[in-house]
């Protein structure tokens, strides 16, 4: 419909907002893009990332396995770095959103936890929480400390703590991935921002929901042409602008 490239961003936010308010039932669909303005790098920017190492190579099971001192260097190194990241305004917009029962639910793929701090309740961690930690043996909780302190599992003894985020060669939290897919029936407006839409079996979310489709992204893809409305920048200030416009004409 309206992915024109030549309709100018603030025109396509206009849309988007009435659009909205004639909305029943929205869900919003974010990716590592959502978190950048928070200063927490996406996967594609490789050279923020951490000793130039490709994250899908070591958040893999095989690492967990066999190469552990990696893979908890690398969860160390993120969790650490949690520590002193916020959310920004765009995570608010979205909890207010809610909270004015604007949107419905949000599905992530991000682990940071950053739509729950800010406030937002429906959200759908479908890649799992990085601040939670188990043992992959007996699956127990444990404490966060122990795992950064290279502990073992308290109750088992074994070696392999782990955060509880969804790991290359794993599958999505069963109740999470379902809630998702029974709220993808009832929505009739599905807002996807900051994901290449690359990992499997988020990227088919879009596809497998009929109604209208937004991609709000800071490049754009040809493959993304199924999406009815696209609208190239970075999510905050989107985010900002439709909210002033949403709440301009309530
Ligand atoms: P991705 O890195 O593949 O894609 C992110 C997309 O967001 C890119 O297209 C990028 O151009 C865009 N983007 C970057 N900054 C943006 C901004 N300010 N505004 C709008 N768009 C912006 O990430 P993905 O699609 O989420 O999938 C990769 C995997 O990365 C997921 O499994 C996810 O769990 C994991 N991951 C999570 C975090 C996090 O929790 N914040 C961070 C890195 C990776
Ligand atoms: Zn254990």
């Amino acid at each position: 419909m309206t992915s024109n490239n030549n309709v100018k961003m603030e025109d396509k936010i206009i849309t988007l907002a009435a659009i909205m308010k004639k909305s029943k039932n929205i869900m919003i669909l974010t990716g590592a893009g959502m978190d950048t303005e928070s200063n927490i790098p996406d996967f594609r920017s490789r050279s923020g990332w951490w000793r130039n190492i490709d994250p899908r190579e070591v958040a893999t099971r095989e690492a967990l396995k066999n190469n552990y001192s990696l893979f908890h260097d690398f969860y160390s190194y993120r969790i650490k770095k949690l520590f002193d990241v916020n959310p920004h305004k765009g995570h608010y917009v979205l909890a207010k959103f809610e909270e004015q029962g604007i949107i419905n639910s949000i599905a992530t793929q991000n682990v940071s936890g950053l739509h729950r701090k800010a406030g937002s309740k429906e959200v759908y961690e479908l890649h799992g929480n990085i601040n939670i930690v188990n043992c992959d043996d007996c699956k127990s909780d444990e404490d966060i400390t122990n795992f950064l302190n290279r502990g073992s599992c308290e109750k088992c003894n074994s070696e392999f703590l782990r955060p509880r985020v969804i790991l290359f060669g794993e599958s999505l939290p069963e109740e999470v991935w379902s809630k998702t897919l029974s709220n993808l029936n009832k929505i009739d407006l599905l807002i996807v921002i900051g994901t290449s839409l690359a990992v499997y079996p988020v990227n088919e979310l879009p596809r497998m929901f009929n109604g209208f489709k937004v991609y709000i992204n800071n490049e754009e893809s040809l493959n993304y042409n199924y999406f009815d409305l696209t609208i190239i920048g970075k999510a905050k200030d989107i985010l900002i602008k439709l909210d002033e416009e949403i709440s301009k004409s309530s």
